[in-house]
């Protein structure tokens, strides 16, 4: 039965982009490393994704890559999963419950994400086939956030990859999404004329330019596109504005933070709204510069039901949202791993966006230079900003 979607504007892309799913390997943070690398990249680029790398503090995102689909037995009864086609609008928020955290959890009740709604589109070849299950919270984020920047520009299409297994849980190619809370998204695209454009995984240079190059061999089926900051952005806003929703974390490459930061203050959005983003904007060990990932705080009724579990960081915002909750701020202070000096970070032994690491002898010239160019924000130190931490 098709949901009650009204309310959201109509024009949604057509055409699917034909690609693949392909991910690299873990480098490891417990808190805030997501290797999801790219996710929806044309099949010329697949290459073997290699052994998993060192997990820097021996957490449970080290050995994900050996994970199956499926994951460990929860520990706890879950509710089942609800039916694909729930309408998500119709649930009562505690439908769902987020299990444990972000790298460690599951997901009881979980709500799948609607597919095919004008503004949406779910990646039928995201990394997990069944990976588009989340909280409630989550799930109506997503499809209010969409449908705002759609209804703004229409003939915008959200791209989402990798939400949760039906059950949360570990979860291929990922050191969190296992508790419902975190999410892969695509940038909006544009051609060169501007126009909107089916979202692709391909890595976005300082400009925002990127390539689907196809044949790595041959620069005459090479396709630029764009970061659309102006939908980009107007999404991330309507996320960190969500009153259900409360952002934790954006994992995005530094320069395209910066793309989205001046986005914003073209836009005039308001102050807090930016100050929001900067301070939960952070570039993980593997740079997102072909998705964003967004995490998200347990919910206050999550909360009360004492198994979900948050990690630094903790905002003002935060805490006086828990205050007005009723919830006592320190149930969640609690900080994984002491602070201090981190690791520098592993090179990249490979890149994302199914690029190789290094140039082969058959890439042509333009694949080359992006790769060299790649190289320069793939590894620290960028620009006198930390790692997430
Ligand atoms: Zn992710």
């Amino acid at each position: 039965m098709r949901p009650r979607w009204a309310w959201v504007m109509a024009t949604a892309l057509a055409g699917a982009v034909v690609a693949l799913a392909f991910a690299p390997a873990a480098l490891g943070d417990d808190d805030d490393d997501d290797d999801d690398g790219a996710e929806n990249v044309p099949v010329t680029f697949l290459l073997d994704a290699g052994p998993p790398a060192p997990n820097l503090d021996g957490g449970v995102a080290s050995s994900v890559a050996d994970a199956s689909a499926t994951g460990p037995t929860p520990p706890v009864p879950l509710a089942p999963p609800h039916p694909v086609g729930t309408d998500p609008m119709t649930l009562d928020p505690g439908a769902s419950t987020s299990v444990g955290g972000p790298n460690t959890g599951f997901l009881s009740g979980g709500v799948p994400l609607p597919s095919d709604i004008p503004g949406l589109r779910s990646n039928t070849n995201r990394p997990n086939r069944d990976g588009f299950y989340g909280t409630v919270e989550m799930v109506r984020s997503l499809v209010r956030a969409a449908a705002v920047v759609n209804a703004e520009m229409p003939g915008s299409e959200l791209t989402v990859n990798d939400i949760a297994l039906p059950q949360g849980g570990r979860i291929r190619h990922h050191g969190s999404h296992q508790s419902g809370r975190d999410v892969d998204v695509l940038f909006y695209l544009h051609d060169r004329r501007g126009r909107p454009r089916p979202a692709v995984g391909v890595p976005l240079d300082p400009q925002g330019r990127g390539y689907v190059f196809n044949n790595l061999a041959s620069g005459g089926d090479d396709v630029r596109v764009k970061l659309d900051a102006r939908r980009t952005w107007r999404f991330v806003r309507a996320m960190l504005e969500d009153e259900e929703a409360a952002v934790q974390r954006v994992y995005v490459v530094e320069h395209l933070r910066t793309l989205l930061l001046r986005e914003a203050r073209r836009q005039r959005a308001p102050a807090a709204v930016r100050r929001r983003f900067e301070e939960s904007t952070c570039q993980p060990g593997r740079p997102h510069d072909d998705h964003l990932h967004l995490r998200l705080y347990c919910t206050p009724d999550d909360m009360r039901d004492g198994r979900c579990t948050d990690s630094a960081p903790m905002y003002p915002w935060r805490r006086a949202q828990l205050r007005t909750a009723g919830l006592d701020p320190a149930m969640q202070a609690r900080v994984r791993r002491p602070r201090g000096p981190r690791p520098a970070a592993t090179p990249r032994r490979r890149g994302g966006g199914g690029l190789p690491a290094a140039a082969t002898p058959t890439m042509h010239e333009r694949a080359r230079t992006f790769l060299a160019l790649r190289e320069t924000w793939s590894r620290p130190p960028r620009t006198g900003r930390s790692f997430c931490r």
